[in-house]
């Protein structure tokens, strides 16, 4: 069934459009937009320094010129995306070098209330503590200090009266005590951040490592019996709710495996049971699930098909393991099978399902082994159908098992 998207707000829409509809990206802009919002209320405090004579209206010119061009640029890179480019897509070092030199500037011609405009330094500084590497939040805080003292040398110089030596110190003083502070917590906060991160990894790490400890076999990769129990259960709801998808199991043991074991070691048993997974998956359809169901026995399930259409698929499998080196150490063992096939017959449990296919398999055995047969489920007529396979005519199971 369709359902129509909800209709988004106009401030909604607005704000994909000013911001980006990516999260990180709308983050940085928000960032960058909330700095632009105290330039904008220096810029007006501006207009009131030149109104009371504090500033000239040169001067309040070129800076708020400087000022809305500094935001505007960013706002363009960061909306652009041309950011991504950067190691650091916020680009917060070199947003934070900007400002710096703005308000270093502003320093220099605010004359009587410059000293106000050293808090600003500060500010700046805090919004570095969210991003910045502590090589990052080192360059900012050394990028201030001189840019700052060098205004402050050249002024003492050029324009005493405002900027009285005594003062200066004053200011340089307070500056150098609180810029490497704020670099300081920046940094704590980044090692702070990489460790959480690190955390986080292992923690996905970990998630999917239990992920494929609870579904997975180890030893040989396949689905394990609890999994299958879940993607059986699934497949029965998916059949049940559309009428579609109908499925057939097949339970599947390897013949006279013991012997191997006896004859060649649990290691050679156990390369056995690899291989035959491998030439399994090879010769089921992708769609098809095999997991391994305990020991030495599988079960396939084969989905979309009929248990003709099924036996064609495990005859496959039987053939590719006929000529399969199912184990390195001792090349000339073949190994060979035996299944039972069934149909699902979309009402019953799934048991009842898996126990027709066991005694299939059971009367494959006794009818001497390395064969299919089907015992179709209940709803047709519960007959068992001997698979004429040319495996089956020949020799008996326990012959090709060296
Ligand atoms: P049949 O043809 O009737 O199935 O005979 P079989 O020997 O295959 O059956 P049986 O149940 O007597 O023996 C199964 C053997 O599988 C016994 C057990 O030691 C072995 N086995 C079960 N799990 C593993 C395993 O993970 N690795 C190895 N190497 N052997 C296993
Ligand atoms: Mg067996
Ligand atoms: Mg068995």
């Amino acid at each position: 069934m369709f359902f129509p998207e909800p209709a988004l707000s106009v401030y909604t829409r607005l704000s994909h459009v000013l911001l980006s509809t990516d999260p990180q990206q709308r983050l940085r802009l928000q960032r960058s937009l909330l700095a632009a919002n105290v330039f904008l209320a220096c810029c007006l405090l501006q207009v009131y320094a030149a109104w009371a004579g504090f500033m000239s209206v040169d001067n309040v010119k070129w800076l708020t010129g400087t000022i809305v061009l500094n935001c505007l640029l960013w706002y363009t890179v960061l909306r652009s995306g041309f950011n991504l480019r950067f190691a650091d897509p916020a680009l917060t070092l070199p947003q934070i070098l900007a400002a710096i030199t703005i308000i270093v500037g502003a320093y220099a011609v605010t004359g009587p209330v410059h000293g106000s405009v050293m808090m600003l330094v500060a500010l700046v500084l805090v919004f570095g503590v969210f991003n910045l590497k502590p090589r990052g939040a080192r360059i900012a805080s050394a990028y201030s200090l001189l840019a700052i003292g060098a205004a402050q040398l050249i002024k003492m110089e050029t324009d005493p009266l405002h900027y009285p030596f005594k003062l200066e110190v004053a200011h340089f003083v307070l500056i150098a005590a609180i810029v490497p502070t704020i670099s300081s917590l920046a940094s704590q906060l980044s090692s702070m951040r990489a460790r959480l991160k690190q955390q986080k990894d292992e923690l996905a790490q970990a998630l999917v490592r239990i992920q494929i400890l609870a579904t997975r076999d180890e030893l040989t990769g396949l689905v394990n019996r609890r999994h299958m129990m879940d993607v059986l259960q699934q497949h029965r709801k998916r059949l049940q709710r559309s009428g579609h998808h109908r499925f057939c199991l097949a339970l599947v043991d390897l013949d006279h495996f013991k012997r191997v074991n006896d004859s060649h070691g649990h290691g050679v048993g156990d390369d056995v049971l690899r291989q035959f997974a491998q030439v399994a998956q090879r010769g089921l359809r992708d769609t098809d699930v095999l997991a391994r169901w305990g020991g030495e026995e599988f079960l396939v399930l084969l989905n979309d098909t009929t248990t003709e259409q099924a036996q064609v698929g495990l005859e496959r499998v039987r053939e590719l393991l006929a000529d399969a080196v199912v184990a390195p150490a001792v090349p000339q063992l073949r190994a060979t099978f035996s299944a039972g096939l069934t149909d699902y017959d979309c009402t019953e449990p799934l048991d009842v399902c898996i126990e027709r296919a066991d005694r299939a398999l059971y009367a494959a055995k006794a009818a001497g082994r390395n064969r299919t047969l089907v015992e179709a489920a209940p709803t047709r007529s519960p007959v068992l159908l001997q698979l004429d396979t040319p495996a089956a005519k020949g020799e008996a199971a326990s012959a090709r098992i060296i």
